[in-house]
């Protein structure tokens, strides 16, 4: 019997199989991990538990391949989102459109006039860039733009209520999520809380009584998240407004969401725009980029000339403010409000939230039986009619009719939980992770997001669910 030898790097890097290995990820890559491989069979190798077949060279090039491609799996990976939830902040939200990818590209590729005014030779303002085509969609007398809405609000309490004092109506002190708390932010802000009326009733004479010389401004919160019903009672921006203006000091208004447009016209609900805050007189509005308005994380903040200057002024804006890529992404978005007539097809994220709800069932039944194939007679997949969510928070009690598959495990009810988890699982790990819902002892996937189709068909024969009865 001859003996097992360990081969040498050397005869590893001469095998064929190790030529397209190096010439994908490189020598110093391939050698390490030749040498990681070699140094982990050492040991069983002198306690002699090696078999010839483990040290094969295919073999052992065969696995150093396998690891260097874990290795080199990138983090930042493209899912299918079928959760139902259209903006899924966990999910990346607003899915860009072309035009956006396009400009995006462009800037990512090439120089350009970031902070060059191309008529006169000089420096320019990176704010310039967008600003025309939001004052002119949104009324707004001035403009400036940072990294998110919470950036947003943050930006503007500071640069208009430091050490002076913010009132805010106790209804609308809200928690967005991850830890954005109106009071936090406002004392991060270094503004004063000052709270008036209750949780589910706030006065004009809340708001009055509360004004004096220490006051900076009034805060108004969109309510995005929540819903207070019943015995209610809140300060339309017009009235508040009036307040504001009588005692001189500015009105915020934080819309959350925010919309361009009137979001009825596609079925959807009745979303508070922007241009109707501006009109009843809110002094600053801000709003988010990726929820509603379906563009690239920023966050936008509108209003009055002299008030948006002192926001600019302010050193906290050199730190959150956009970058190039987000800028031209918004520009593109936004100059597709300009043709509202299209922007239902153009804008991506409108398209998917305007999705009838019998075009998606149409799909589902497409899906459906190829779906059924690939997991075998262990389960059974339904089609079933269901309600989805718009997301981020906005508007938390409508729901968007869709239709999605529907998936339960031929098990008994002790083992149902565990099948569900491996299914969910299996989805998880193929080449383009599937994230649906688990519900009702169902694995339930929403087609309102599938756009491609020929990419999820193409990767079903990938599917395989573990034992749950092992
Ligand atoms: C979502 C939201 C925010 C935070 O916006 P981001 O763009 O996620 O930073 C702030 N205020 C309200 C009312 C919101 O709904």
């Amino acid at each position: 019997m001859t003996a097992v030898r360990l081969p040498s790097v050397d005869r590893l890097l001469r095998h064929p199989a190790a030529t397209s290995l190096l010439d994908r990820y490189g020598r110093e890559a391939l050698l390490k991990t030749f040498r990681e491989l070699l140094d982990e069979l050492r040991e069983p190798f002198r306690q002699g538990q090696i078999s010839e077949a483990d040290v094969d060279e295919a073999v052992l090039t065969g696995r150093a391949g396998e690891r260097l491609a874990a290795r080199n799996q990138r983090q930042v990976r493209r899912v299918f989102n079928l959760t139902g939830t259209v903006l899924h902040t966990n999910l990346g939200r607003a899915l860009l459109p072309e035009e956006a990818i396009d400009a995006m590209t462009l800037a990512a590729r090439y120089p350009l006039n970031l902070e060059f005014d191309l008529n006169t030779g000089k420096r320019g303002d990176r704010d310039d860039l967008i600003a025309g085509l939001i004052r002119e969609l949104t009324g707004a007398e001035a403009v400036t733009v940072v990294n998110n809405n919470a950036a947003a609000v943050l930006l503007a309490l500071n640069s208009l209520g430091a050490r002076k004092e913010g009132i805010i109506s106790r209804g609308e002190l809200i928690e967005i999520g991850g830890a954005f708390r109106i009071p936090d932010i406002m004392a991060r802000a270094n503004v004063r809380l000052i709270e008036v009326g209750t949780t589910n009733r706030t006065h004009a004479k809340d708001y009055e009584s509360a004004i004096t010389e220490r006051t900076g401004l009034l805060m108004r919160v969109h309510t995005s998240n929540y819903t207070v019903q019943g015995f209610t009672s809140s300060v339309a921006t017009p009235e508040l407004s009036s307040i504001a203006r009588a005692h001189e000091v500015p009105l915020l208004e934080d819309l959350g969401s925010g919309s361009l447009v009137d979001l009825t016209r596609w079925g959807l609900p009745k979303e508070p725009t922007v241009q109707e805050a501006l009109r009843d007189g809110a002094d600053i509005v801000t709003f988010s980029g990726d929820k509603l308005l379906g563009g690239p994380q920023c966050g936008i903040i509108v209003g009055h000339k002299d008030l948006i200057a002192r926001i600019k002024k302010n050193p906290l804006k050199r730190a959150l403010r956009v970058d190039k890529i987000t800028l031209a992404a918004l520009e593109a978005v936004l100059a597709l409000y300009r043709d509202p007539d299209r922007l239902g097809e153009k804008l991506t994220s409108l398209r998917l939230l305007s999705r009838g709800q019998g075009d998606i069932d149409s799909q589902v039944q497409r899906v459906m039986r190829p779906l059924s194939q690939a997991l075998g007679e262990r389960w059974q997949v339904t089609s079933e009619l269901t309600l989805g969510m718009i997301g981020s928070g906005t508007q938390p009690v409508a729901r968007l009719p869709s239709a999605a598959l529907c998936m339960r495990p031929n098990s008994s009810k002790r083992l149902r939980g565990r099948a569900l988890r491996l299914l969910e699982e299996a989805l998880r790990q193929l080449p383009i992770p599937v994230i649906g819902r688990i519900d009702d002892d169902a694995l339930w996937l929403d087609l309102r997001q599938l756009d491609d189709e020929a990419g999820f068909l193409g990767q079903l024969g990938a599917l395989s669910v573990g034992e749950w009865d092992a």
